[in-house]
C-alpha cells in the first residue's frame, strides 16, 4: 500500500539517492534505510535533468523494474521525479503511484499541464518542489493544474532557490516564501528538502533543525551507499548511517502544548502588537499632514538628505536597545515606502497632480 500525504503522519521521512546509478546501488539504499525503520518513501532519481548535457542522467526506465521490487519485496514505497507524460506513464506502467515535480518542471507551466493531464483518473500522489525562482504563483499554479486534473494527493517539497548570493547554501531558503505558502495552504504538507538546500552534507543538520523549528511537516535527504562516488550531488549525499545519526541529532518539535505555557507571552505580544500598529497610524496621520504641507510649498515628496537620516537614526537607536540592524532598516524601509504613498495619495487627492506611484516594497528585501 501506498502512503497518502494527505491524513499524514509526521514526520514525513523521504529518503534515496539522487540518481539510480545501479540495481546494486539502489538495493544497497533502500535496506539500510529500511533497516533504519524511520523512512515512508525511498526516494531517486531516475532521470536526472542535468544542466550540462555530459552529466549523469540517471538509469532511466531500466530502474523502475528494481523500484517495482524494493517496494514489493522490500515493503518500501518508493517515490521518482517525472519530467514528462511519458516518464508519468512509465511510473504507473511499473506500479509506482508517487513522484515529484523537480524545480525545473515547477517552473513551466506547460510541461506541468501536460504532466497533470497524463496522470488524469489515476490515483498518484505527487510532491511538487518549489521553483527555481521565488514565485508563488508558479508554486501555487503546479497545484492548480494538477488539481484540476483530479489528483488530489499533493504535498509541497521546499528545495530552496536559485540565487546570485545563495552561499553558503546551494540554493537559498528564502525561508519566508515557504512560510507564506504554508500560511496559504494549510491543505498540503510541506517537507525540507535540506540536501538541495545546502548542497553540502555539513549543513544538513543545521537546514533540516531550521525546517523543523519551522513547522515542516517532513524531510527529504539523499542517501548513498557511497557519497564520495555518487554520480550526480556527491558533495551532498550521506551514508544510511550518517542519515540515522541526522534524524538522532535533531529535535522533532511536538504538537503545540495544550497547557497554556505560552498564553501569558502571547497576551503580552497581543499588546504590544496593538501599541505597535497605534503608532504607526499616528505616525502616518502626521504622515499625511506633512503632505499637505509639501504641496503647498510645492516642495518634493522624497527628500534624499532626510530619509538617510531618518534611517540612519533609526539603526542607531535600534543598535543601542539591541534590534538587529537589517531588521531595523527593513522595517524602516517598509515605512517609509508605505508613507511615501500615502502621502502621494494625500496629493493626488487633493489634485496637486495626476499620476499615481507604487513605491510599495521599494528597496525592501524581504530575508529569511
Ligand atoms: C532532486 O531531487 O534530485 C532534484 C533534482 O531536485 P531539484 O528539482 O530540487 O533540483
Ligand atoms: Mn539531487
Amino acid at each position: 500500500m501506498y502512503p497518502k500525504f494527505s491524513g499524514f503522519t509526521r514526520p514525513i521521512l523521504i529518503a534515496g539517492p539522487c540518481a539510480a546509478e545501479s540495481e546494486a546501488q539502489l538495493w544497497e539504499t533502500a535496506k539500510a534505510l529500511k533497516a533504519g525503520g524511520d523512512v515512508l518513501l525511498f526516494r531517486c532519481g531516475s532521470w536526472k535533468m542535468r544542466s550540462r548535457p555530459d552529466g549523469f542522467a540517471g538509469m532511466g526506465e531500466a530502474s523502475l523494474p528494481v523500484l517495482q521490487r524494493i517496494r514489493t519485496e522490500l515493503g518500501l514505497p518508493v517515490c521518482v521525479e517525472i519530467a514528462t507524460p511519458d516518464q508519468a506513464a512509465a511510473l504507473l506502467k511499473h506500479d509506482i503511484r508517487c513522484c515529484w515535480l523537480g524545480a525545473r518542471t515547477t517552473v513551466n507551466p506547460q510541461q506541468v499541464a501536460e504532466i497533470a493531464e497524463s496522470l488524469r483518473g489515476t490515483d498518484m500522489s505527487v510532491m511538487v518542489k518549489n521553483p527555481v525562482a521565488p514565485d508563488l504563483k508558479l508554486w501555487e499554479g503546479a497545484f492548480e493544474r494538477l488539481l484540476q486534473a483530479g489528483l488530489t494527493d499533493l504535498a509541497a517539497v521546499h528545495r530552496g532557490f536559485s540565487t546570485s548570493d545563495a552561499a553558503p547554501y546551494r540554493n537559498r531558503p528564502l525561508w519566508h516564501v515557504a512560510i507564506e505558502f504554508k500560511r496559504r495552504h494549510p491543505e498540503w504538507a510541506m517537507i525540507g528538502d535540506p540536501s538541495h538546500i545546502s548542497g553540502c552534507r555539513q549543513l544538513l543538520p543545521e537546514v533540516s533543525q531550521q525546517a523543523l523549528n519551522l513547522d515542516f511537516d517532513g524531510l527529504m535527504i539523499e542517501v548513498h551507499p557511497s557519497p564520495d562516488y555518487a554520480l550526480s550531488d556527491a558533495a551532498q549525499q550521506i551514508t544510511p548511517d550518517e542519515f540515522t545519526r541526522l534524524l538522532s541529532g535533531v529535535r522533532f518539535p511536538t504538537v503545540p502544548a495544550a497547557d497554556g505555557s505560552l498564553q501569558r507571552y502571547r497576551a503580552e505580544l497581543d499588546e504590544l502588537d496593538s501599541e505597535i500598529l497605534a503608532l504607526f497610524a499616528r505616525r502616518m496621520h502626521v504622515s499625511r499632514e506633512i503632505a499637505l504641507v509639501k504641496a503647498e510649498k510645492s516642495l518634493p515628496l522624497l527628500q534624499m538628505d532626510r530619509w538617510r537620516e531618518v534611517l540612519a537614526d533609526a539603526v542607531r537607536q535600534g543598535e543601542v536597545l539591541g534590534l538587529d540592524a537589517r531588521f531595523v532598516e527593513s522595517l524602516m524601509q517598509l515605512v517609509h515606502a508605505a508613507s511615501l504613498e500615502e502621502q502621494e495619495n494625500v496629493l493626488r487627492h487633493s489634485g496637486v497632480y495626476g499620476g499615481g506611484m507604487d513605491y510599495s516594497g521599494s528597496g525592501v528585501q524581504k530575508d529569511e
